[in-house]
């Protein structure tokens, strides 16, 4: 369980609305490597990412596999994380900030799927419909 001031998390741009639960399971996957899987919940508040109206989100992340290491040779993997020699515990914290830092810029906050955004020239919010520089006359 992170809280939302954990200090991993600092630096990702949102504002956690709840404490992150961290759900996994960590495999033996050969000399002093491990195989950590899991998921990963809770709700983040921001600005819609084309609207910037407020909104709270909830978040339902796996991740995928990361894998934790004191070999060095499988640093090749993207998803490798450095183990200390002798570590008796793995630190998954690193792994879900990046996870969610890549959730909340490829798919959390939208207020809506289809969310039409703010007018590129005038700003206003064309959720409430077409703006002034959207006459009718002009086509579409
Ligand atoms: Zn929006
Ligand atoms: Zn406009």
């Amino acid at each position: 369980m992170l809280q939302p001031d954990d200090p991993v998390l600092n630096g990702l741009e949102l504002g956690l609305a709840g404490p992150v639960s961290v759900q996994g399971q960590l495999q033996a996957a050969g000399e002093g490597t491990y195989l950590w899987r899991g998921n990963l919940h809770t709700v983040v508040r921001g600005e819609c990412r084309r609207c910037l109206t407020e909104v709270l989100d909830e978040v339902d992340i796996e991740v995928p596999a990361a894998v934790f290491s004191t070999d060095s040779e499988a640093a090749d993997d993207p998803d490798f994380y450095p183990l200390p020699e002798r570590a008796t515990q793995v630190d998954v914290a690193e792994s879900v900030r990046e996870e969610l830092a890549l959730a909340i810029q490829t798919e959390l906050l939208l207020c809506r799927e289809d969310c039409a955004g703010l007018c590129p020239r005038c700003g206003a919010d064309l959720n409430a419909g077409p703006c002034a520089c959207r006459t009718p006359a002009e086509p579409v």
